[in-house]
């Protein structure tokens, strides 16, 4: 029998040639074979003794084993070696199948790569990898296989060489894993990740489903990182790729893409409502303290948030929108998360232009103080003014501290800023009785500079503020870093004699904890928190009686914020909270205003508001199309609320008319006529609106721009198909 070297390819045989090799091998092969069946005929090859004496030594040396079916598969020879390497004896083997030996995946079943397919092929097959079937650890053979026949040409079994590969295999399989996953967490990497997304969005292009894209993005990791090492860094994000896990449980894949950056891709999501649940359920769990190395921190989360095929129908644009949401819900102050929109586009762009302006802001006399007073719960008296800072903008006009403030904290602006506010409003106090107190906020970025006790001393000075009237505000993100300076920069700020507030109490972390290791002498209760505390159900009620007890115990003071109607002021008063701050008693006035109700010496605010707190009410000015029966008509969104609108248009329907109002981007909401007055109708959504993450609202779904192009025409049929 003559083979090809390269049929043959017996290079690992160390120490022998593949010529030699093949020699041997076939002469081993046909002499050992016919010892076997001990037949008596006379051939020109070596002697069975010297066969086996050649083959032993062969397979002692580990070079490989020979193995020798016969017609029907089953294995006539194999060598002691390999038997107990799989952990069975000769005598069971020798009889069975062969092909039996050796695992057959699902895959290679289909493909017809299975042993036993080969075998049934009667040709040569050369180095073809097999796993061992049944046996613990993996074990990997290549097998390399020749068939035999007899003189008449009949097929008379197989004659091979197997060696153990499984070191390379293992080797390879690492490789592939080490290319698709990331070795920190065991997620997927990006590379695997992006192949995922590429074939899922093929398919659902063909089949016209969606899927969500979440992109996240840990807040203050870095700092960790450098303070704590990179040790205790990875440590972090193993802990976060098990919350993720944990979170999303078979729903969707997640892969770390980046450093501190994080996908989710979620297959057959589309329902805005689910992922905001999904998004704040994401953020809340990374936000939960972590262990690591004995050592306790806190990092946020942020959270982009693109639907295929709405937010683009290929893999780059869908990234690039998710990559814009997550930017935008960061720009918004982090910890919170962002759908993808158009308007992020324009606010990207807004957002450069305003960082430029806010540095000449001050200088342009653009920046005002402007102040809330809090008034003693028991006696409605004004006993301190939370200073508030305004933004005139000479083209925009007033702009929102939310929207300001945090640029002002990433470029720093803050700390000159920051400066102004506190000299200003020790000046403003100094003319107000002498008991009102002032309260500033202080951002964690001015509490970070070892200057600002100078700072609020030098202010405390040049206005001869008594110290005691003077309040910071503080956020407990402030003890996200519980270092040695955080200690320090409190006590310096009291050997000042100033007060200390923590403010926001109720939106993070809200440890108690805080209270007992800082020196505060107020915690200011935040209103999202206060905010349907006295419906049923909610337990925040119990929690604010809770720390108002703590709160007494440690001779702390208490306020709630944003009390705005009756309800909720009777409620609050009833669980003694101290003080209260709100648009029941007063929005923030200037400091003119302030002065004129002084008159008296004191100030005593009647609580003036609703009697019942409602769904925050948004004025907006939005254009939106109406459509009713065959007509599509343009309209004016003034007044948007979860549960409804108000609508200025052309068209006013009667009470309990039908109609749906197209808010844009394939957002149509069904809604009822309650009310109408000259060119305004007051709406209610059949479906509320659900918070869109970026202040705004949105529909829970949208009309998929697949059914828009399938009806043709891009507005009022769609809708309607949309509807029926
Ligand atoms: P904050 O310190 O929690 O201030 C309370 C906010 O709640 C103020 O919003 C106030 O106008 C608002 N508010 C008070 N009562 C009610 C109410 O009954 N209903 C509603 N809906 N809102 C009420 P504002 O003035 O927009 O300030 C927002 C945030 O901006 C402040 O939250 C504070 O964190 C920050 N900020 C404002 N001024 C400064 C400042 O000078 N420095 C720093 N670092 N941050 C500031
Ligand atoms: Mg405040
Ligand atoms: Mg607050």
């Amino acid at each position: 029998m003559k083979h090809k070297h390269n049929q043959f390819d017996m290079s690992q045989a160390k120490g022998l040639d593949a010529g030699q090799a093949e020699s041997l091998f076939s002469r081993i092969g046909q002499s050992f074979r016919k010892s076997h069946q001990n037949e008596q005929r006379e051939t020109q090859a070596i002697d069975a003794e010297e066969a086996k004496r050649l083959v032993d030594c062969f397979e002692t040396a580990n070079l490989g084993w020979f193995w020798s079916t016969d017609r029907s598969g089953r294995l006539i020879y194999i060598s002691a070696n390999t038997a107990k390497a799989v952990g069975k004896d000769i005598s069971e083997l020798v009889g069975s199948s062969f092909a039996d030996l050796f695992e057959t995946s699902e895959n290679d079943a289909e493909q017809n790569r299975s042993l036993r397919f080969i075998l049934t092929k009667h040709r040569k097959f050369a180095d073809i990898p097999f796993k061992t079937a049944d046996v613990e650890e993996d074990i990997w053979w290549d097998l390399t296989g020749i068939p035999q026949f007899d003189r008449d040409g009949e097929f008379d079994g197989f004659v091979g060489i197997g060696k153990d590969v499984t070191e390379r295999i293992c080797a390879k399989q690492e490789e592939s894993r080490l290319a698709h996953y990331d070795s920190l967490t065991g997620l997927s990497n990006r590379a695997l990740m992006s192949k995922k997304l590429d074939s899922t969005l093929s398919a659902f292009k063909q089949q016209k489903r969606a899927c969500a894209l979440l992109q996240i993005d840990l807040d203050r990791f870095k700092l960790i990182n450098d303070t704590l090492g990179h040790p205790a860094g990875d440590t972090l994000l193993k802990n976060v790729a098990d919350r993720l896990m944990r979170l999303l449980s078979g729903r969707g894949e997640v892969a770390r893409v980046g450093g501190d950056e994080f996908q989710v891709l979620l297959p057959d999501w589309d329902d805005r409502g689910e992922l905001s649940d999904l998004a704040d359920a994401i953020i809340s769990s990374l936000s939960q303290p972590y262990t690591v190395e004995g050592s306790r921190c806190v990092i946020g989360a942020s959270v982009g948030i693109a639907i295929s095929p709405f937010d683009g129908r290929v893999p780059e644009d869908l990234i690039r929108s998710a990559d814009m949401s997550l930017y935008a819900a960061k720009g918004a102050g982090r910890g919170r998360f962002s759908f993808f929109s158009e308007k992020l586009l324009e606010a990207v762009n807004e957002r450069k232009i305003l960082e430029d302006d806010l540095r000449d802001a001050l200088n342009r006399n653009e920046i005002e103080l402007h102040y809330q007073p809090l008034v003693k719960s028991k006696t409605d008296k004004v006993s301190c003014f939370e200073a508030l800072m305004r933004w005139n903008h000479h083209e925009r006009g007033s702009i929102s501290p939310g929207i300001f403030v945090p640029i002002a904290e990433e470029t720093k602006l803050v700390l000159e800023l920051g400066t102004w506010a506190i000299q200003r409003a020790c000046q403003d106090a100094m003319l107000w009785p002498g008991k009102v107190r002032v309260a500033v906020n202080v951002s964690p970025i001015q509490f970070a500079d070892p200057s600002l006790p100078k700072i609020v001393e030098q202010a405390l000075k040049s206005s001869g503020l008594h110290p005691d009237r003077l309040e910071l505000e503080i956020t407990e993100s402030v003890f996200l870093e519980e270092t040695a300076e955080t200690e320090e920069m409190f006590a310096s700020l009291k050997r000042l004699g100033v007060r200390l507030a923590l403010d926001d109490f109720g939106t993070g972390y809200s440890s108690l904890s805080y209270l007992q290791n800082a020196p505060f002498d107020k915690i200011k209760i935040d209103q999202s928190f206060v905010r349907g505390s006295n419906k049923p159900g909610s337990r925040n009620g119990a929690i604010i009686a809770a720390i108002v007890a703590l709160a007494d115990a440690l001779k702390m003071d208490t306020t709630a914020e944003g009390i705005e109607a009756h309800d909720e002021l009777a409620w609050i008063k009833s669980l003694n909270v101290s003080q209260i701050q709100g648009y029941i008693y007063s929005k923030p006035i200037v400091q003119e205003e302030v002065l004129g109700h002084f008159g008296s010496g004191e100030w005593k605010i009647e609580p003036e508001g609703p009697a019942l707190q409602r769904d925050d009410r948004m004025s907006i000015f939005r254009k939106v199309r109406i459509i009713f029966g065959d007509s599509y008509e343009a309209a004016v969104v003034r007044n948007l609320s979860k549960s409804g609108a108000l609508i200025e248009g052309l068209i006013c329907l009667p009470e309990r008319t039908k109609l749906v109002v197209d808010l844009g981007d394939g957002q149509l909401a069904v809604a009822t006529v309650r009310r109408t007055n000259d060119n305004q109708m007051g709406v209610e959504f059949e479906q509320r609106l659900i918070n869109d993450g970026f202040g705004g609202l949105c529909t829970r779904r949208r009309v998929s721009p697949y059914l828009i192009a399938a009806a043709g025409l891009p507005d009022a049929k769609s809708v309607q198909l949309a509807i029926s």
